[in-house]
């Protein structure tokens, strides 16, 4: 187990001199900590080197960095830390360090920025500034060090350049060409000082726990709610858990006691971009882009029962084309009480052939209009051309900007003066980056609610009619505070696979669906092959969790139990099967299986989810603490 011990101990440490290791040539961010408090600094070519250094007492103290500002925890450095420790390296944290870091981008003297087509650099420090260098145009090399990477640079006769701080750029004779190319403002690094258990008195203890690792097990335990029990710390020195890879305020509700401190380390690296908002602030993430892709808290957009961003999540459903008065009105009925958010339907259509269907214009925004306000739905609508802009907005609750006006710049401006949210498609030709140019059009022009909509992109495939680019999402997840809705039906082109993606990207974080939904595609004006049917609809709601309304068809709401029981049946399965592996771990370990003080905090999740219900939430516990005890054959 990893302990900490107060500064004041670390202070005393210092009156004499001590060597600090750090991994990297003289001029990395590490250095900088590692001389942070007065020590003396020695590069090590790898974290397993460092950490063999400090086992074999040739450095007193090693600083590794553990998180960065932009990509979050550095597995690079926690991997390796995990391995020793889990080993049997009893280590200690003395202290943390902040380093402000600015990743320069640095080049042989007299070397052009035009010339440059490679930058070399560690791995975390190159993957803070993925963006910048993608939008230059520069090929990411990676290797050992940010320092080490100025040295091969130096030694190199190419055009190549070396991402590294201002300092190692000097140290090895480089011209720096750009001042800072990491992908936000303020970067920075912390180091933890680690010491060998046996030169420090150990006061506070601090738990390392790596919840995705095989390695956990042993000294690193799989985090359970019961692995948290027998950690619990006291008022004064909280027990304080690092946690890489998990969600840090799940497990801080799963603590029993409230002397355990989660502190999250934020996901692995392959994981980084998961539902990470830009963090808060004024300056932007990709800094050409000052609305989009501010660092802001998420923006919510809200119109009626439409509710979308930071949580919450929207479905808009509807048919492709209003056809009729009758048509929508039907179609908005049944997506209503399925427990769709808004409604849409298009009133001008964009066909790829001039002779289809074009839509029936503005007559049919008031059949749409009333069907919103017969089943209380907010009502979405495409605009193609600058001048139905205003006579739109005088009647829809948000604009819609169809995948093929991406780019069109003039109607970007001109609903960005309407006054109504705005719902805007991914090109399908379109980078996430140049979506969020787009994006930035509206907002400069002064309409800040902005949803983006993913619709699928154009690739070599063609069993569907496009690609949902669930990457492309994700990608644009930590870059803006902006909602970021899906659209299966535009992506699949094919109702069979409506659903399946559907699912794909809710599991994926989006903010919501547009779903195209008709009750006779085979009759439909446009896009009837990816239409779903209200039934088909409802199946989907039902696997969303949406609510339903008591329009719904007795056999349709029936189904819907069903399929709810059929879930919690096999929830129930699982969580016996998951007590039961809980039990055998603490057999093991000579620990009691129950716990009076788990119990309460199972009781407490149920009181919690069932407000109201307290009877029902009591018997439900008991019910399954009697079958886990059957089933474990645990006596009184
Ligand atoms: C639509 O929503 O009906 C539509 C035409 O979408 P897209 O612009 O994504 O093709
Ligand atoms: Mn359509």
């Amino acid at each position: 187990m990893l302990r900490e011990i107060d500064r004041q101990e670390a202070a005393e440490v210092k009156k004499d001199e001590w060597r600090v290791g750090y991994q990297g040539e003289p001029g990395a961010y590490g250095e900088v900590a590692a001389a942070a408090h007065g020590g003396i600094p020695a590069g090590f070519a790898s974290f397993e080197k460092l950490l063999d250094a400090l086992r074999d007492g040739l450095v007193d103290e090693a600083v590794l960095p553990i998180e960065n500002a932009v990509v979050g925890a550095i597995t690079e450095a926690l991997e390796p830390l995990a391995d020793y420790v889990a080993a049997g390296l009893e280590l200690v944290a003395v202290s943390l360090t902040s380093v402000p870091v600015r990743l320069g981008l640095a080049a042989r003297p007299g070397t052009p920025l035009s010339e440059v087509k490679r930058a070399w650099s560690h791995p975390a420090a190159l993957r803070q500034c993925t963006h910048r260098l993608a939008q230059m145009g520069i090929e990411r090399v990676v290797c050992y060090d940010t320092a080490g990477a100025a040295q091969i640079v130096a030694h190199d006769a190419s055009t190549d350049a070396a991402i590294c701080s201002r300092r190692a750029a000097e140290r090895y004779g480089l011209e720096v060409l750009v001042e800072d190319v990491s992908d936000k403002e303020q970067n920075g690094t912390r180091f933890a000082h680690l010491r060998m258990a046996e030169h420090a008195r150990a006061q506070v203890p601090l738990a390392f726990l790596r919840t995705s690792s095989m390695t956990a097990t042993g000294r690193l335990d799989v985090l359970t709610g019961a692995t948290l029990l027998p950690l619990a710390g006291n008022a004064e020195f909280p027990v304080r858990m690092w946690v890489l890879g998990a969600d840090a305020a799940r497990l801080q509700a799963l603590a029993p006691v409230r002397d355990v401190q989660v502190i999250s380390l934020g996901q692995p690296a392959a994981h980084a971009a998961r539902n990470v908002p830009p963090k808060q602030g004024t300056e932007p993430v990709i800094k050409s882009l000052p609305h989009a892709t501010a660092r802001r808290p998420l923006t919510i957009v809200e119109v009626g029962p439409l509710r979308v961003g930071a949580g919450s999540r929207a479905v808009i459903a509807g048919p492709c084309s209003v056809e009729s008065p009758e048509q929508v009105m039907r179609i908005a009925k049944e997506v209503a009480a399925c427990g769709a958010t808004a409604l849409r339907g298009g009133i001008f259509k964009p066909r790829t052939n001039p002779y289809a269907f074009q839509g029936h214009g503005l007559e049919a925004l008031d059949w749409l209009v009333a069907a919103g306000k017969e089943t209380g739905l907010p009502i979405v609508t495409e605009v193609m051309a600058v001048d139905q802009v205003a006579p739109v907005a005088l009647k829809a609750d948000v604009l819609q900007i169809g995948a093929r006006n991406m780019q069109n710049f003039d109607l970007l401006r001109a609903v960005g003066r309407a006054g109504r949210p705005v719902l805007l498609k991914r090109g399908a030709g379109a980078t996430v980056d140049e979506w969020l140019g787009a994006a930035e059009y509206i907002m400069a022009s002064g309409e800040l609610r902005v949803i983006l909509c993913e619709r699928g992109i154009r690739t070599f495939e063609t069993s569907t009619r496009n690609t949902l680019d669930v990457g492309g999402m994700l990608a644009a997840r930590p870059l803006t505070h902006l909602p970021i809705l899906a659209d299966p039906s535009h992506a699949a082109g094919r109702a069979d696979l409506v659903e399946g993606l559907a699912r794909a990207a809710w599991a994926a974080g989006a903010d919501g669906l547009i779903v195209e939904v008709h009750d006779d595609p085979a009759r439909a004006l446009s896009d009837g092959e990816q239409a779903l049917v209200p039934q088909r609809f409802a199946e989907l709601a039902r696997a969303l969790a949406l609510n339903p309304d008591a329009r719904l068809p007795l056999p349709q709401l029936r189904a819907w139990v069903d399929a709810i029981d059929a879930d919690l049946a096999h929830l129930v399965q699982r969580r016996l099967e998951v007590a039961k592996v809980i039990g055998a771990s603490k057999r093991q370990t000579g620990r009691a299986v129950l716990d009076p003080r788990r119990e309460a905090a199972v009781r407490r999740t149920y009181h919690e989810a069932l407000q109201g219900e307290r009877e029902l939430a009591d018997k439900l516990v008991d019910l399954l603490i009697e079958a886990a005890r059957h089933q474990q054959s645990i006596e009184d």
